[in-house]
């Protein structure tokens, strides 16, 4: 019960989010709480309220004895139920949830949203509060009688082909919870809404026990490798020693831990949090989605034991609904996870580490646009948490502030046991002229029948998926494009067709250009499946795999790829991005970049940043064993610096250099950029709202220093048929400029413009 109830009869008021994400209503409305719920009301709490004609659940996120004096007594209205028992989150989370409001310009709404999960809420949502029960989860299923889905099909036209996957996919699977099947049938919502007024499918609730879901990924695992634990080395040991010192002062502290690909940070992770643990502490873990492979999970476990939460993609509703209260009840001293783990329902957690803190997978693409490394260190300052930031390639940001003195920098500078870092050789990709290029040039095809016949194992990276990048008409140049969004269509073998990227809008191939009906459609620019092809060619008999989106769209895909190369059953593993990251993998002697430029060309600042980190990240899975790494880079720009400076790992000379240029041109971490996208299907409408903004903003924003780029077309113009025009700020603080945006948006946006707002944004395309 409460340690100090209030005074029988004595007033308390609540100040209530009520959950209908609406610009208009994200402000705190005030109730009273009638005595009998007064025990059970805390900020934290999840209640119903009446508001306006009916009622809504709402998030309680302060109390007072005093009624706001803009509010007549007889207008205030009473608290009617109270959904979670007390204390349903801490304080130190609802701290977090108010800096994302503030900081990231979402709804309050939507940050709270953010910390307890969906299956989590669904529980409060219903009438009756479901203490721990599990939940059921909303699924889509086929219709018992539904009409003849051609005529739709045929209707829907570019998107007929993703609805044609989605009644597969039912077909094959039975019911699927709606996330799952989007994955699966790699389509949209908006497809299953299609599919869904027409009769041919249907949402329904299920238990849990009886849904057809995925096994979960990580249970059962075999080839798990070694867990034992060694003793750590100086560099190690001090790491160690230094943080576990910053967490006996009791005071928020963070710790950037910049270490080379393979110096053992990981250990360094597991005996501070054996530490915290044993004395009593909890701890988040945060690694990127793709590195929660069975091997990772399974050496945190066996090291930590049962107290280790996972929570990954693969759970089902149920599952994840589960581990959220087994975290809240304090059964688990350790959760770890991708991006949303930072939620984790612990109170003011002793250490939170961000493996990997470059990653750009822990920012939120859909509002809120949080980065989870931001959170951390939030709720480190919130809750006087130490925060270990780990990489070997840190952010731009994190280094720079770590130089500054606002993070303590801890180096490790070499591999552990003495291992060389690979040595890397460049391939200039321009020697083969303007012939179609082969993907695999004779010095990689050597370098990869050497590691194979030495029984070694071989990682090459593509950074694009699909057969090739376009087709265009060499004769009219022509090229064709998404007739929703302002981009190319990539050219996709097996299925073949052209699809979008973006959007998903689908079609066949063609022989004919539809510009001047000649015949000379090439294809440009090569993707996986490309590479797959020509590997295969080159390589008769080699056991492949590819893992980029296309082959790793049910959850867990992904596990199970690494797994099979884990256990030496694949040779060689060709893949997207998704390869390069964290893994370890002591077979491998040989890491392909097939080809460097795919990020160096994009419209953005991180552009070189991106390269630089790709490249050092993906040559740092080569000769983690016994045995000595080699990686080829095939480039077009064998002289740029972070080509370069990525060959020679070395991330101090590519910081200097990189910072320099951010300094000159005033992009972070020397500024806060806040960038505000202005979306509709009328372009007029667009980019007058972006100009209104302009007007109403620019003159406040200049008094506060700032500047700001725009308002201009987005470098996509054109997405899922709305034309889109932004505004780019580049602040001081974020928190001068959101404020702005904010009050300016709550005056009212013109109908038919969607307004995003995007602090510290991964990516401006
Ligand atoms: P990083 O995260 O820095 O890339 P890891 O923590 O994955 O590196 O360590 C790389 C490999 O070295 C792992 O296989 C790990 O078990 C091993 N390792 C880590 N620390 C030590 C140590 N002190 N002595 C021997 N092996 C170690
Ligand atoms: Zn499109």
């Amino acid at each position: 019960m409460n340690s100090s109830p209030p005074l029988s009869g004595a007033a308390v008021y609540a100040d209530v989010i009520v959950a209908r994400p609406a610009r208009g209503l994200d402000r705190p409305f005030t109730y009273r709480v009638p005595p009998a719920l007064q025990p059970h009301v805390v900020a934290g709490a999840v209640v119903e309220v009446p508001f306006r004609g009916g009622s809504l659940v709402g998030y309680v996120i302060d109390l007072h004895a005093d009624a706001p004096s803009s509010l007549a007594e007889d207008a205030i209205r009473d608290v009617l139920q109270v959904r979670s028992p007390r204390e349903f989150w801490g304080e130190d989370l609802l701290g977090a949830a108010g800096w994302m409001q503030y900081y990231y310009g979402c709804l309050m709404v939507e940050a709270l949203n953010a910390i307890i999960p969906e299956p989590v809420r669904a529980g409060l949502w219903r009438k009756r509060p479901a203490r721990g029960a599990p939940a059921r989860t909303r699924v889509v299923a086929l219709t018992d009688n539904g009409p003849d889905p051609e005529p739709l099909l045929r209707a829907l036209d570019g998107d007929g082909p993703q609805a044609r996957r989605v009644l597969d996919a039912l077909r094959r699977h039975g019911h699927l919870p709606a996330s799952e099947l989007l994955n699966l049938a790699h389509a949209r919502t908006e497809t299953i809404h299609h599919l869904r007024d027409a009769g041919l499918v249907k949402y329904r609730m299920v238990a849990p026990d009886q849904l057809s879901a995925w096994h979960d990924p990580l249970k059962g695992t075999s080839a798990l490798g070694s867990t034992e634990r060694p003793d750590l080395t100086p560099a190690q040991r001090e790491a160690v020693d230094r943080i576990l010192a910053l967490r006996a002062q009791g005071k928020a502290a963070a710790v950037l831990l910049h270490g080379v690909t393979g110096s053992g940070k990981t250990e360094v992770y597991l005996r501070v949090l054996e530490a915290v643990t044993e004395a009593g502490g909890t701890a988040v873990v945060l690694v990127p989605e793709i590195s929660l492979t069975p091997q990772a999970v399974h050496r945190y476990r066996t090291r930590l034991g049962e107290k280790v939460a996972v929570l990954h993609s693969g759970l089902t509703d149920a599952e994840r609904h589960e581990q959220w209260w087994s975290l809240r009840r304090g059964g688990m001293a350790v959760a770890l996870g991708a991006r949303s783990c930072v939620f984790a329902p612990f109170d003011r957690p002793s250490v939170l580490v961000v493996d990997e803190e470059h990653d750009s997978s822990y920012k939120q693409d859909s509002s809120p646009r949080y980065h989870a490394r931001q959170v951390a260190i939030r709720r480190a300052l919130q809750g006087n948490g130490v925060v270990v930031l780990g990489s070997a390639t840190p952010s731009l940001e994190s280094y720079h502030w770590a130089r500054e003195g606002r993070y303590h920098l801890l180096e490790l500078g070499e591999r552990v046991e003495g291992r060389p870092l690979p040595e890397v050789e460049i391939v200039d990709l321009r020697r083969f002229g303007r012939g179609r290029p082969v993907a695999l040039g004779a010095v990689l095809r050597e370098r990869m029948r050497e590691a194979l016949a030495a029984g070694g194992q071989v990682m090459l990276l593509m950074n694009r998926r699909g057969f090739s990048s376009y087709l265009m008409c060499t004769d009219c140049g022509h090229m064709e494009r998404c007739p929703r969004c302002d981009i190319s269509l990539t050219v996709h073998a097996a299925p073949e067709c052209l699809r979008c990227h973006y959007c998903l809008f689908e079609k066949g191939h063609m022989a004919v250009c539809p510009g001047c009906t000649g015949v000379s459609l090439k294809y440009f620019g090569s993707g996986t499946q490309r590479v797959e092809e020509e590997l295969l060619g080159a390589f008769p008999g080699i056991s492949l795999a590819r893992m980029d989106a296309d082959t790793t769209r049910r959850p867990g895909d992904h596990l199970r790829l690494l797994e099979k190369f884990g256990r030496g059953e694949i040779q060689v593993l060709l893949g997207t991005q998704m390869i390069a990251k964290g893994h370890d993998f002591p077979g491998v002697t040989l890491v392909g970049v097939v080809l460097a430029d795919t990020a160096l060309n994009l419209p953005d600042f991180r552009a070189a940043e991106r390269t630089f980190s790709l490249l050092v990240q993906v040559s740092g899975r080569a000769g983690r064993g016994a045995r000595p790494g080699r990686v080829v880079v095939q480039t077009y720009n064998p002289d740029n610096p972070a080509v370069l400076l990525a060959a020679r790992q070395d991330y101090k000379a590519f910081f200097d250099l990189e910072l320099g240029h951010r300094r000159e041109l005033s992009y972070p971490p020397f500024v806060h950029l806040v960038n505000v996208v202005f979306a509709s299907e009328d372009e007029a409408a667009a980019q007058a709202a972006a100009h209104s903004l302009a007007a109403g903003i620019l003159p406040e924003a200049r008094a506060l220093g700032a500047g700001w780029l725009g308002p201009a077309p987005c470098a996509i113009p054109r997405l899922h048929r709305k034309y889109r025009w932004h505004l780019t700020f580049k602040a001081n603080k974020v928190q001068e400029i959101v404020p702005l945006i904010r009050k300016f948006l709550a005056a009212g946006i013109p109908a038919g413009v969607a307004v995003t707002i995007d602090a510290d944004p991964m990516s401006m395309l």
